[in-house]
């Protein structure tokens, strides 16, 4: 199964290869603070490609918090969020929002709940590298 997904205004795309095509897609709402505050909803496949293509990275604000191992990609033109990276030992590790997905039968969507504030670094980190998509290509178009 191969997944679009894009910010409103197009600024941020990415496309998603999921292979065998899922039954299912899990969709992690997240309760931390900031994706309370936006919805945040992450999807990821460990054995996934992703590639991410971003028309003009200036309009692309990276924010981080609390432990600042992972930047969530804001489009600065529409607000929107569609993926958080983390670079864990010189690799780039992402999750994307199901929420930017394009054209997904949302019955496929297996929503729950992730409460993951107060888990210490150290396993936060084993858990990206172990859950999120490890192949990522991240690609600047320029202006
Ligand atoms: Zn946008």
């Amino acid at each position: 199964m191969l997944i679009h997904g894009k910010c409103h205004c197009g600024n941020i795309s990415f496309s998603l290869t999921w292979e065998p095509s899922p039954a299912e897609i899990p969709a992690r709402a997240c309760t931390c603070s900031f994706c309370s505050k936006h919805g945040g909803v992450w999807t990821s496949n460990p054995r996934g490609a992703l590639k991410v293509v971003v028309g003009d990275p200036s309009l692309v604000s990276r924010y981080a918090f609390g432990t600042r191992t992972a930047d969530f990609h804001v489009c600065t033109r529409c607000g929107i969020v569609p993926l958080a990276t983390s670079r864990i030992d010189d690799h780039l590790y992402a999750v994307v929002s199901v929420n930017a997905f394009e054209g997904v039968d949302p019955a496929l969507l297996r929503r729950s709940p992730a409460h993951l504030e107060g888990e210490e670094k150290d396993s936060r980190l084993a858990r990206r590298k172990r859950s999120w998509i490890a192949d990522v290509e991240y690609l600047e178009q320029g202006t």
